[in-house]
């Protein structure tokens, strides 16, 4: 269910579009992802962290076969907490963030406690792709920025 923006799993990530994000270990694409990031540092400070970037469809294979082992080989349940390989936004434009040292809290409902994530929602930056209760039964992430 849902939109599929990535058609093709030899689908690669162009070297050029992409840039490395210092201390993160992760990619954002030029452009608009970089922007929004870069905005979001400056008007939420240095305490905003990018913890997922750019992701690639056979990254997404790898994590979605994982998902699916530990879900007993239960795709239905794997989908709810991780995209299918061709349905993840990580191979366009979105990515995650959350709180500088705040670790795997960062993937977590507690994250909606944190200044930073009271500032990226007041700052309007929060809007969400996998909102709670969304129609397409994916769990509520409020760490995932949809760029538009
Ligand atoms: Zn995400």
């Amino acid at each position: 269910m849902g939109d599929k923006p990535i058609k093709t799993i030899i689908g690669k990530i162009i070297k050029k579009k992409v840039k490395k994000i210092p201390y993160t270990g992760n990619y954002l694409y030029r452009g608009k992802s970089i922007k929004m990031y870069k905005q979001m540092k400056k008007e939420v400070g240095d305490d905003v962290i990018l913890t997922s970037g750019v992701r690639s469809i056979m990254k997404q294979f790898l994590l979605f076969l994982n998902k699916a082992k530990k879900s007993h080989g239960n795709l239905s349940m794997a989908s709810r907490s991780l995209a299918p390989p061709g349905y993840f936004f990580h191979g366009v434009e979105d990515f995650d963030v959350g709180k500088k040292g705040y670790g795997i809290h960062n993937f977590t409902e507690r994250l909606t406690q944190t200044d930073v994530y009271k500032k990226l929602n007041n700052l309007g930056y929060l809007n969400f792709r996998y909102d709670r209760d969304n129609d397409i039964g994916v769990r509520f992430e409020p760490w995932h920025i949809e760029v538009v």
